[in-house]
Formats: structure tokens, sequence, C-alpha cells
């Protein structure tokens, strides 16, 4: 069928084209391979991990005066699209090197910090992860307990983070934390804190429905010094300004996560489409079925309307910016929406099969789950977007000017 030759708002360079060929062709040739037997292991992807680190597309995002490639949120996206199109287990380390604390760093810490941390993320040496949640502050990030004393010149820091990605492998952790005199969001900072520091324990990892390649680790952290360049980023008693800085960062993420619904989803529904043409129900095969051709267009409507809005999202960051807000909001909500409805209809579509572990569909539904939950729920994206619309916010684009 002879496609229309328009203008493609959302073409990507060739430098761009470039670097999602070589995330799929790493993504194909070896983490695909192994996707299932992390999953049914539930061990680290380590070859994976390896295989990103070799093709050096683990420090893409990472400042380039540290070695890294120093691209944005467009490149980001791609990649971690390429790598959950096939395992979202894998694609998820990825996701904290870009996303994560590395890029917090790259803009956000001092140069001791850099020059010690940057060098590592550039390469692949040591894998990051991020502390914000803990067992009675999740979605109400505002109530958490981590603390810093004062010591010295330094601090002490007493935590207890839950559901840190990688926590059990990372190497630092970014942990978010109240400064002295905190209140509410008022002195929440965050500090960088080396894993082999003295007081750091993982208390352990959680057992779980999907993404069972990377666990979760619960971190305690027992009197941890802290030294002044720790800090990544300073609360004052007297400010909100760290908190917003800090929640305005996680965009980063909130658009990484939905890059990754996406390229499951991508997966599933390519998975689904080549089932179709191949399954024969007597005489006739799947593809041949009319009500099955809407579940594949619903499917594709779905996942093209997600993936425009995060394309929205992630250009609107420019090249070294922040995505925005309420874009972001709304692109991961929608990728989190379509990637849940497109991987159940994948398997729906695969009848029997679709649930039989031995079919990677029911494998992505399981994956795609948690990250409906991860970087902020959906209804807490919802609740951002109710109340900045109701407030006078407009989405940037069309009829909302
Ligand atoms: C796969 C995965 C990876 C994760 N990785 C990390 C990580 O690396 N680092 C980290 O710090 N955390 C991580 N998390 C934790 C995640 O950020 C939290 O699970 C999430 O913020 C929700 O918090 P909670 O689990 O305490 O649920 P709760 O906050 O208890 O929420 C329970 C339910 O109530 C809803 N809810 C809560 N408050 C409201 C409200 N005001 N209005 C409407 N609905 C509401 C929620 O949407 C949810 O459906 C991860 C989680 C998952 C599943």
């Amino acid at each position: 069928m002879a496609r229309s030759q328009g203008i493609d708002p959302f073409a990507e360079t060739e430098d761009q084209q470039a670097l999602r060929a070589l995330a799929r062709d790493v993504a194909t040739r070896e983490l695909l391979p192994n996707a299932r037997h992390w999953d049914e292991t539930e061990t680290f992807p380590q070859a994976s991990w390896e295989a990103l680190r070799k093709a050096e597309l683990l420090g893409i995002t990472t400042d380039e005066k540290y070695g890294g490639g120093g691209l944005g949120d467009v490149e980001a996206a791609i990649v971690l699209e390429e790598l959950a199109r096939v395992d979202v287990s894998s694609a998820i380390l990825a996701q904290l090197m870009f996303n994560g604390p590395p890029r917090a760093i790259s803009h956000l810490g001092n140069d001791t910090m850099k020059d010690r941390w940057l060098p590592l993320a550039a390469t692949g040496e040591q894998l990051f992860c991020i502390g914000i949640s803990e067992t009675e502050a999740g979605s109400a990030v505002n109530h958490m307990r981590a603390r810093l004393s004062p010591d010295g010149d330094g601090f002490r820091l007493n935590a207890y983070k839950n559901y840190v990605t990688g926590g059990h492998m990372a190497a630092a952790c970014l942990v978010w934390c109240r400064f002295p005199g905190s209140e509410s969001t008022k002195g929440i900072g965050a500090v960088l804190v080396d894993l082999t520091a003295p007081g750091v324990t993982c208390a352990g990892t959680h057992v779980k429905m999907g993404l069972r390649g990377t666990s979760e680790a619960e971190l305690a952290f027992d009197d941890v010094r802290i030294e002044k360049s720790d800090v990544l980023l300073w609360g004052s008693e007297n400010s909100t300004d760290s908190f917003k800085t800090l929640i305005a960062h996680i965009n980063h993420e909130r658009c990484g996560n939905a890059a990754m619904c996406i390229g499951a989803a991508q997966g599933a529904l390519e998975y689904a489409v080549g089932y179709m043409s191949e399954r024969t129900v007597g005489t006739r095969t799947l593809a041949d079925f009319q009500g099955l051709q809407w579940k594949i267009a619903d499917m594709t409507i779905k996942l093209e309307s997600a993936r425009m809005l995060l394309q929205r999202a992630v250009r609107l960051a420019g090249e070294h910016g922040t995505p925005p807000p309420l874009e972001t909001a709304i692109a991961k909500a929608a990728a989190n929406e379509a990637a849940k409805f497109v991987c159940d209809e994948a398997i729906q579509l695969l009848g029997g099969y679709g649930f039989s572990r031995e079919y990677p569909v029911e494998r992505i539904y399981r994956d795609i789950r948690g990250l409906c939950i991860g970087a902020g729920t959906v209804e807490i994206q919802k609740n951002f977007i109710g109340t900045a619309v109701l407030g006078g916010a407009k989405p940037v684009g069309g009829a909302w000017k």
C-alpha cells in the first residue's frame, strides 16, 4: 500500500536512526535470546549488561566531559523503546543509567561527585540506583522519613528505602532525604551514597510478578557518613525548591518508563500480528477474521497515540532540558494504559498459547504491569493532570493555545 509523503513531525535525524539501528541490533542478537531465561530463573541479566556496555550504549546521556555521549531524552527514548521491545528486564538497566543518578549528577552534581562517579557511568562500569520510596511513603513521598543529622563537617544518614530497582547490584544510590529541620516537602534534598560504605545493608529483594531479572531491593542506611561532596542537592528547612527540582528531574525517568512501555507493547503487537498470519482456525487464518483485525486496529491506535504523546514530551525537553511535567504525565499515563491494553489483547489473540509461558506475550504483560506502578503510578499522573488542567494549565499544541 502506498504511503503519503508528507512531513513527518517526529522524523529522526541520521544519527538517531543509526542509534536506533544499533540498539535494535544489540537487542535482537544479545538480549532477545536470554529474555525468557532471566524471567524464569529470576537472575540478573548480566549478559545484557555486558552487551550494552560493549556497544557503548549505557553512557549515552552521561556528560560528554566524562566520556559519555551527552545525548538527551529523545535518544534515551529511542534506545529504551528498542531494548524493551525484546526484554524489559534488561531495558530497565539502561533506564537507570540514562534517566537515573548519572543524569542527575551530570545536571546537578558538584565537581567532586562528577569526577568520582560519571566516568564509571559513561563506560558502564557500575550500575546506579534510586532510593525515593519507603515502606510508609510511596505515592506520598512527602511523608518520607529518611533523614540526615549533622556530624562534624558532614552528616549521618538514617533511612530505609524500599523497592530500589537494582539496589542489590548497584555501586551507588541516589537517596532522597530530609536535611536537618525538614518538615513536609521543605528541606527535602538528595545525597549520593556509596553502597559499599559502612552502615549500608541490602535487607532483601522483592519476589515479583514481572521484571524478574532486575530485582527491587530494600536498602537500609544506618548512621552512614555523608560528606558534603556527597550532597547532590541541599535541602533547606525554609524552602521547597530542592524538592521541586528533584520532582522535575523524575520527568526524565517518567519518559523513559513510557518509552519502555511503548517498546514492550510494540513487541507484543508484532508478535500477535505474526502469529495471526500463521495460526489457522479451520480453513482460515486468525488474520482473516474482521473481529480480530479490529483488535489489531485498536491496539495500533492506542500504541501510536501514546508514542506521539511521548515524542512531544521528549522533544520539548530540548537537548539538555527536562521534559515538561504536564506533557510528561500525559505521556506516562497514556503509555502505561496503552501497554496494558495492547499486551492484554496480544495474550487474547494467541488464545491458550498467549497464556503459556512458552510464548513471550504473557511475560511482556507481567513486565509492563510493574511499569504502571513505578516512577509514579497512573493515578498519581492523573491527579497531576487533572489539577493542572483545572488550574488553567494547557498542554503544548493544538487548540489549547
Ligand atoms: C517495578 C517497580 C520499580 C520501582 N522502582 C523504584 C525505584 O527504583 N526507586 C524507588 O524509590 N521506588 C521504586 N518503586 C516504587 C514506586 O515508586 C512505588 O511503588 C509507587 O510510587 C507507589 O507507591 P506504593 O507502592 O507505596 O503505593 P501507595 O502509594 O500505597 O499506593 C497504593 C495505590 O493507591 C493509589 N494512590 C495513592 N495515593 C493516591 C492519591 N492521592 N490519589 C489517588 N490514588 C492514590 C496508587 O496509585 C496505588 O494504586 C518501584 C516500583 C515498582 C513496581
